[in-house]
């Protein structure tokens, strides 16, 4: 493995094939549930690399800012287990995969108890935000976002206000699944508090710079290669891998898994958080999407560099 041949070869390739995949874009969408997330360009299309001596490739829309939706719930599961540990978090939500919609609520009927199948699907990831620890909301909150910034390496990092408001108003779904897990005694406290902290982690604003980031701490097992701080417990990271493996890419996490192989998350807003471990974090964004939900250019781009270049783990 040379590392810097294969930053040198990514920096001749980006450029073409960024546009090369920007032109899938046309047969995905744009997310319009939120009604705010239907504002951004469906022609964007960006992605950010980053090794672990802090040699960076980038091309494409790189500066478009963006909110991390599903892809916070990554994280928020990381320090519910700092908080917790594996047991407790265990004890109100799942391991496994759905082959349901991320917001469905159907199978949470048909399961004694009715803890969601896992942390990445909303009904998990609200369950989740209930277990941060904090006194209040803003507490809760703060915490969540302190850690975002750490692991970014991003002091600046803040909410998109905007998106924050539309999906507050616009969430009624996942208000129906808060009451509804209430009810089963598996979530407690306020769900309007709770509900609070789900919607606001969800809309923390990032760029691709800051997803690679994130990505290259759980690259190298939760240490930081740069500042060689330990900011996740290596065991936290594996659970955390193995889902964004089996469910990151929502109904279409197998289908990445064959083709690109590499832990994944993607959001809404169209984010995908990759890494190819001990060597890369990587940042992808195109907000159309793909009848999965995933960024169709960003997922076309993966999928090929993840073949040039060897990426798969498996
Ligand atoms: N905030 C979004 C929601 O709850 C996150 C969904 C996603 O990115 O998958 O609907």
């Amino acid at each position: 493995m040379i590392e810097a041949g294969e930053m040198d070869r990514l920096d001749h390739l980006l450029p073409g094939w960024v546009d090369t995949s920007r032109q899938e874009s046309i047969h995905g969408r744009v997310a319009t549930y939120i009604p705010e997330l239907s504002k951004a360009g469906r022609d964007l299309l960006g992605i950010h690399i980053i090794n672990g001596e802090g040699r960076i490739s980038e091309a494409g829309n790189t500066d478009h800012r963006f909110t991390l939706q599903s892809i916070s719930k990554v994280f928020t599961l990381i320090l519910a287990l700092m908080d917790h540990g594996e047991a407790a978090v265990f004890s109100k939500v799942g391991k496994e995969p759905t082959g349901d919609n991320f917001n469905s609520m159907m199978k949470l009927e048909l399961i004694q108890p009715a803890i969601p199948f896992n942390p990445l699907i909303n009904a998990g990831a609200i369950v989740i935000s209930s277990l941060i620890k904090g006194n209040t909301v803003e507490e809760k909150s703060a915490r969540i976002l302190q850690f975002f910034r750490k692991l970014a390496a991003n002091d600046k990092l803040g909410y998109d206000e905007d998106v924050y408001r539309s999906e507050r108003e616009t969430g009624h779904l996942n208000r129906s699944m808060g009451y509804f897990l209430l009810d089963k005694g598996i979530l407690e406290g306020e769900v309007e508090e709770v509900l609070e902290v789900y919607f606001r982690h969800c809309s923390i604003q990032v760029n691709t710079a800051d997803l690679a980031r994130m990505a290259l701490v759980m690259a190298f097992n939760g240490q930081d290669p740069l500042s060689k701080e330990q900011l996740i417990p290596k065991r936290y990271v594996q659970i955390a891998k193995t889902f964004m493996i089996t469910c990151g890419m929502y109904n279409g996490s197998g289908e990445f898994a064959i083709c690109a192989g590499m832990p994944a998350k993607s959001g809404v807003s169209g984010g995908i958080l990759t890494f190819v471990p001990g060597r890369l974090g990587i940042g992808v964004v195109g907000p159309s999407l793909n009848a999965k939900g995933n960024s169709i250019a960003g997922v076309h781009l993966l999928e090929r560099l993840s073949k040039a270049f060897e990426w798969s783990i498996f």
